[in-house]
């Protein structure tokens, strides 16, 4: 079975020459118990560029988001967010976090999209948008205002600033999300399934909003995705997620047209 090491230098429309990973998994396992679900991971991703990574269902697509949130610590390797570590490993062979101070700036770098928006119920669409603004970045609330209104423009939610998110469908749910992530200016997008929980009809307008979004060549996005087609069009690279470890990567239209190997291929089958 081929299995492309993402040491090489992978193929890529974005502006990576000379660069260094902005994300960068080096040997990752990850265990739950006796439950191995992360397998010596390696994955870079460049400053500017899009992956997908797709695969089955339980292979730990998941559970590297996780990894890299720091809701889960590793058992192996590390992870870099712009070069800088977020875990030590102990003399002892342990794994601690770096001190909260570094993760807190690490975390900033990275917004996150989950299957199940998360947004904080109690709360207008724009104070959603408003509350890590003011509460992590220290703005005013006016600054946070109008930078809140203007991505709620940018995403087609402006006319909902005052609506609470219960009252929304889950496809404007999930703009109103985006739009909380982005107005953190992160250098990372993380996108967890973002479509998976959205009704069908809904499932396009997300779709469509993260595209626009993609044009953003300054911000780096991981998409986890069951969406194939979406995947072709947006990402400058697809890594094929199987058995705890990337088994495949490269452009789209090569990774989808021409599976190296058999699991993809069978994958491909069943979801493309
Ligand atoms: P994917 O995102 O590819 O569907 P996940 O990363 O969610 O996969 O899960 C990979 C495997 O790890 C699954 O078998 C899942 O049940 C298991 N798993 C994930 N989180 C935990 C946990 N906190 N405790 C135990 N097992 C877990």
């Amino acid at each position: 079975m081929s299995n492309i090491q993402s040491t090489e230098r992978p193929h890529t429309e974005a502006p990576i020459e000379g660069k260094d990973p902005i994300v960068r998994f080096k040997n990752i396992s990850k265990s739950f118990g006796d439950l191995q679900v992360l397998n010596g991971v390696d994955f870079d991703l460049y400053p500017g560029e899009r992956v997908a990574i797709i695969g089955p269902s339980g292979s730990g697509k998941t559970t590297m988001a996780r990894l890299l949130m720091t809701l889960e610590e590793p058992t192996d390797g590390f992870i870099e967010v712009d070069g800088r570590q977020l875990w030590h490993k102990e003399v002892n062979g342990n794994f601690k976090k770096a001190d909260e101070k570094h993760l807190h700036e690490v975390r900033g770098d990275i917004g996150m999209v989950f299957q199940h928006f998360h947004l904080f119920p109690h709360m207008t669409v724009l104070k959603n948008l408003m509350e890590a603004p003011i509460k992590v970045k220290g703005m005013s609330k006016a600054k946070a205002r109008e930078e809140a209104l203007a991505m709620l423009e940018k995403v087609g939610m402006a006319g909902f600033a005052d609506q609470y998110p219960a009252r929304l469908s889950g496809g404007q749910q999930q703009r109103v999300a985006i739009a909380r992530a982005l107005v953190m200016h992160p250098k990372v997008m993380l996108f967890d399934e973002p479509t998976s929980a959205l009704d069908p009809e809904t499932v396009g307008e997300v779709l469509e909003v993260i595209k626009e979004i993609a044009k953003d060549r300054e911000m780096a996005m991981l998409l986890i995705t069951h969406e194939m087609s979406f995947a072709r069009d947006i990402a400058d690279r697809i890594a094929f997620f199987d058995e705890g470890k990337i088994q495949e990567e490269g452009p789209p239209s090569q990774l989808l047209n021409e599976p190296k190997t058999e699991r993809l291929g069978e994958f491909l089958h069943r979801f493309g």
